[in-house]
């Protein structure tokens, strides 16, 4: 949590004023203005991408969460309070950010589209790593629903589906350009995966050592082993407990790469490599863009699997 909270008072004065200036509040800020498209508030980056594809330009788009920033603990500011009081859908994954949940709860509850309601989420503890006789990692965390479902490209082109069926309800006139758009989407995904499928297909190894627990759906598709130096959500000061579990890990299993993520300090990973004798690279668990921008969720997927190629000696 960072010191940029204002007292609770004056927050609420503050969203209370936005919310009474209405349209002025939006003309201001570019957005909800146009009365020709579909406002549509996400709550952080791949949902974003998928409003966009999908959308099309019957949509305007507003990100939560800004580039560079690690949006699991994203907090608001009255401002984008107000943006999610006044969009027309609110997009965005329950349990993942709770100031979202909370902005949604109070003041867009009848005009939210909350991903977990597409697909159940898998349990935290399902699927991590584990050894015969060993107790789970995962355990630490507590049970919970692990929200990293975008990287699994197949549940990302499932969530389009129904979005797209969402913004055929708000805006009926456009439907079918809707569902047109998600189908390219879809075809775009499933090649993807695809790719995923065949490149991670034959390797030297299947552990992957992570900074935090992210890629878990990923894991699960494309049948790797996921060992995170932390659980669901980044920390920079994981338990030397778990530093050394994990070091013994990366030996034990001959990691070559530790992977670091570009929203996170790489210092503990870069610890971890040292010790253990290996490199480090990213592997972007794809939360935010980074702030110089570039590329998309594709092209970021696509970097991706050519780093856990070159990381898990794939041929
Ligand atoms: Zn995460
Ligand atoms: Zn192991």
């Amino acid at each position: 949590m960072t010191a940029r909270t204002l007292p609770r008072a004056l927050t609420a004065a503050a969203t209370a004023l936005l919310v009474l200036a209405g349209g002025t509040a939006c003309s201001t800020d570019g957005a909800g203005a146009d009365p020709d498209r579909v406002d549509v508030v996400a709550a952080f980056y791949p949902l974003q991408f998928v409003a966009e594809r999908v959308g099309g330009d019957a949509v305007t788009v507003t990100n939560l969460a800004k580039p560079g920033a690690e949006p699991h603990d994203l907090e608001l500011n009255p401002r984008q309070v107000g943006q999610v009081s006044q969009a027309e859908l609110v997009f965005y994954l329950k349990g993942f950010q709770p100031a979202v949940d909370e902005a949604v709860a109070q003041n867009a509850a009848d005009r939210a589209f909350d991903v977990t309601g597409v697909a159940p989420l898998r349990d935290a503890t399902a699927g991590g790593h584990e050894h015969e006789g060993e107790a789970d990692h995962a355990e630490e965390e507590g049970g919970g629903k692990d929200p990293h479902l975008w990287l699994d490209p197949t549940r990302l082109a499932t969530v389009a589906d129904k979005l797209a069926e969402r913004l055929g309800v708000v805006d009926p006139d456009r439907a079918a350009d809707f569902t047109t758009r998600a189908r390219t989407l879809r075809g775009e995904l499933e090649k993807l995966d695809t790719e995923y499928a065949a490149g991670l297909k034959t390797c030297q190894r299947r552990e992957i050592v992570v900074s935090h627990a992210a890629f878990g759906y990923l894991a699960e598709r494309y049948r790797l082993e996921q060992i995170g130096l932390t659980g669901l959500t980044p920390d920079t000061e994981p338990a030397p407990q778990r530093l050394a579990e994990v070091a013994r890990e990366a030996r034990e299993h001959g990691a070559t790469t530790i992977f670091f993520e570009t929203l996170v300090s790489p210092k503990v990973a870069e610890t971890i490599a040292a010790e253990v004798g290996a490199k480090t690279a990213v592997l972007d668990p794809i939360e935010g863009l980074s702030a110089d921008g570039g590329g998309d969720y594709l092209s970021v997927m696509r970097t991706n699997l050519t780093s856990l190629r070159t990381a898990l000696g794939c041929s």
